[in-house]
């Protein structure tokens, strides 16, 4: 998969339209356009990686600047004391549609464990 043929590169590139809350040298994050809860926002890398069956040593420094914004966007939008929660699926059993590491920021709503 090029670039150009996936969507969020586009988003993270500024090609394709999106509520971007927050970005970063290397992280973008954005509403969901299909929300599951009242706060509902994904973070990505820039650069393309599969999911995270795919991450590297090399990406530590990604991974940590994307969850000290999970945790930034969390406060900023309210949900930091009543809870979120920062998921990320890989695979067709766990429902990745979008084949572009992203993880899930959900909080606003008491959510069940484990998913269904
Ligand atoms: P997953 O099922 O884990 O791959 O999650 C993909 C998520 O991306 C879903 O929650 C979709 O609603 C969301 N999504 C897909 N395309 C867009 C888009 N262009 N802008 C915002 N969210 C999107
Ligand atoms: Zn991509």
């Amino acid at each position: 998969m090029t670039a150009s043929d996936c969507s969020f590169c586009r988003i993270g590139a500024r090609e394709l339209a999106a509520d971007i809350v927050h970005a970063s040298d290397h992280v973008v994050a954005f509403r969901d356009i299909n929300p599951q809860a009242p706060v509902h926002i994904l973070l990505i890398p820039k650069d393309h990686i599969e999911s995270a069956a795919d991450i590297a040593d090399e990406h530590g420094d990604l991974l940590a600047d994307l969850i000290q914004a999970a945790a930034h966007l969390a406060r900023a939008e309210g949900v930091h004391q009543t809870g979120w929660r920062l998921v990320t699926n890989v695979g067709s059993d766990a429902g990745q549609s979008v084949r572009h590491l992203h993880f899930h920021l959900l909080g606003g709503r008491a959510m069940g464990w484990p998913p269904g």
